[in-house]
């Protein structure tokens, strides 16, 4: 996870305006953040870059790292934010990813007299480049040093007077934006988006050296290489002061999903669907929010009698003798950095599976590693907790169904449903339910068939951003034994559809037999019900119109605790990690 950023310019950098171009990546990770300059200066802090601001006077420098971090070696604290150094403190390096070959290399290192200030797997790269530095110029002894690691990396490399910044990238992201007299180095395009439009997307293995005038890019394995400057012309979404927080805004744009989703992808989805028609088998790969989208498609393709089988991305490697030829991969990915579901679709391509993929974020390796890709094009989503993607891909899934059983639909009409579920009345309607449920321990969630998948992204939601235990069940599973946690007041959210409702209504009368209030999401009302939240009438749409005002709870249940629901506790939005 984390994010690193870079700048190397002809003239001075304002370390202020490094810091806002960090501030873009710190939805990746936001436990501790600092930057080190090519005058040897480096700062630091705990917690959001906004601490480091603090820090900074009117401080300028030629050649500027940062890195805003997600620990995964050595605590939060400041010795273990980055950027690391050697020993001299002329060399700094920040890294995202893990080195998992870093105590055999501390251990050769500390043979060899180095001294280590911190705990984490990444400081061993700045010894390494200070070792081979003894013999080798600066760019010799990176490239020494970086040959020598294992495991998942996105590194910048700077020294004490030294006016380039040398990095590498393997299985974690890393992208060029060049600019005049001026380039930009970061994990993803976001960053530098203000500065240029002009990207390189780095591969496997690639060393870059980048001067504020050049760049030279040579591959670890293959020697010198090209790649290509693409244009990206992706318009800065406006800062929406009306907000206070980035999730709410995006809950509350969703209804635009629906006008560009289709319109600029529509022969996308007919080769899409196409595919799926023609292929053997289905595997959908993915993790989190994306996962349960993927359920929903996998539920979709079992209406029209396609068999599919949704992988978490994570476990995927498990099942890899399923996979071959013939088989079609469908990964889904917000940002198209997740580790696991990069690792997944190596895996699948290994096999010579095909792997569409379906992704937000343009440009991701995701995206570029697959044979066939479609964009989600509802803009950057920056909450950690994923909302108007899971919509977008829900709203995928429903259009590919619906080109898949030969049926018109309208996204005009799905567009009034959110519009009308976004209102401030029915916002107020669930308030009032937060109060409620803010001051319980558990919260049960149950739905059968496409409504189950409410229930798992419910569960997620209101786990993860206000930390109330929350768990969801295919509504006919509860009696087979969790229904003995079901006491006096216990909260279950219940959605129903049309095709389920008989059946899931039984399994929440069973609840409230034994003492549980019952929520529902739900267009039609029942007696069961101790509170109804109505939702609009839809067939396969349906879920989209359960999880609008489940957002909102979550959302709310989390401001209510005293939580930043932007920046939940442990968490970060790209999990580029395994
Ligand atoms: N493994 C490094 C650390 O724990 C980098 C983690 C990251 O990608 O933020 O500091």
């Amino acid at each position: 996870m984390c994010g690193i950023i870079g700048i190397v310019g002809k003239q001075d950098f304002e370390i202020k305006e490094a810091l806002k171009m960090l501030k873009r990546l710190e939805y990746r990770g936001y436990d501790s953040a600092g930057y080190g300059t090519s005058s040897g200066n480096i700062a630091k802090c705990v917690g959001k870059i906004e601490n480091l601001f603090e820090k900074v006077n009117n401080e300028k420098a030629r050649v500027i790292i940062a890195h805003t971090r997600w620990a995964t070696h050595g605590n939060v604290s400041e010795k273990n934010a980055h950027p690391h150094a050697d020993c001299k403190n002329e060399i700094f390096i920040v890294h995202n990813g893990i080195i998992e070959n870093f105590l055999e290399l501390k251990n050769f290192l500390k043979e060899r007299g180095h001294y280590f200030r911190s705990d984490t797997d990444s400081e061993v790269i700045a010894h390494l480049i200070e070792e081979f530095n003894k013999e080798n110029n600066f760019e010799e002894a990176c490239k020494k040093a970086f040959s020598m690691l294992k495991g998942s990396f996105a590194i910048l490399a700077i020294k004490k007077g030294y006016e380039k910044i040398v990095g590498i990238r393997k299985d974690s992201p890393l992208v060029v934006g060049i600019g005049k007299n001026v380039n930009y180095i970061a994990s993803d395009i976001y960053a530098i988006i203000p500065y240029t439009k002009n990207f390189i997307f780095l591969h496997n293995y690639d060393i870059i050296i980048l001067d504020s005038n050049s760049i030279r890019i040579e591959n670890l394995k293959e020697g010198k290489v090209k790649r290509p400057i693409e244009k990206i012309d992706v318009e800065i979404e406006e800062e929406d002061n009306n907000f206070h927080h980035y999730m709410i805004k995006e809950i509350m744009e969703q209804h635009k999903i629906f006008d560009y989703i289709f319109e600029k992808n529509k022969e996308n989805f007919l080769i899409f669907a196409d595919r799926i028609r023609n292929s053997k088998k289905i595997f959908f790969v993915a993790a989190g929010s994306s996962f349960h989208a993927s359920i929903y498609g996998y539920y979709l393709l079992a209406k029209l009698g396609i068999y599919s089988q949704p992988i978490l991305a994570s476990e995927f490697k498990n099942f890899k003798n399923l996979v071959d030829k013939d088989t079609l991969i469908i990964a889904v990915s917000q940002s198209g950095e997740t580790a696991d579901v990069l690792d997944a679709i190596r895996i699948a391509k290994s096999m010579n599976s095909k792997i569409y993929s379906i992704v937000n974020v343009y440009g991701s390796t995701l995206m570029r590693e697959s044979d066939y890709y479609l964009l989600m094009n509802c803009g950057f989503e920056r909450g950690v907790a994923a909302t108007k993607t899971f919509t977008a891909q829900l709203t995928a899934f429903y259009i590919l169904y619906k080109i898949l059983k030969n049926e018109e639909f309208s996204l005009e009409e799905l567009r009034a449903k959110v519009l009308d579920l976004l209102g401030k009345s029915r916002r107020e309607f669930i308030d009032k339910i937060s109060e409620v449920l803010k001051e319980k321990q558990h919260i049960f969630l149950i739905g059968r068939g496409i409504s189950y998948v409410s229930a798992l992204e419910a569960a997620l939601k209101i786990k993860e951003i206000s930390y109330i235990h929350a768990e969801a069940f295919p509504a006919g599973e509860l009696k087979h034994g969790t229904l003995a946690l079901i006491e006096k007041d216990v909260p279950c959210i219940v959605f129903l559809d049309e095709e389920n409702k008989d059946e899931t209504l039984s399994n929440a009368y069973e609840v409230k037999a034994r003492g549980g209030t019952i929520i529902g999401v739900s267009p039609f009302n029942d007696p069961v019900f101790d509170i109804w939240i109505k939702i609009p009438d839809g067939r396969e749409d349906i879920v989209i119109y359960q999880i609008i005002p489940m957002q909102i709870l979550a959302y709310l249940l989390a401001i209510k605790k005293g939580n930043n629901p932007d920046y939940p506790r442990n968490l970060a939005k790209c999990v580029t990690v395994k």
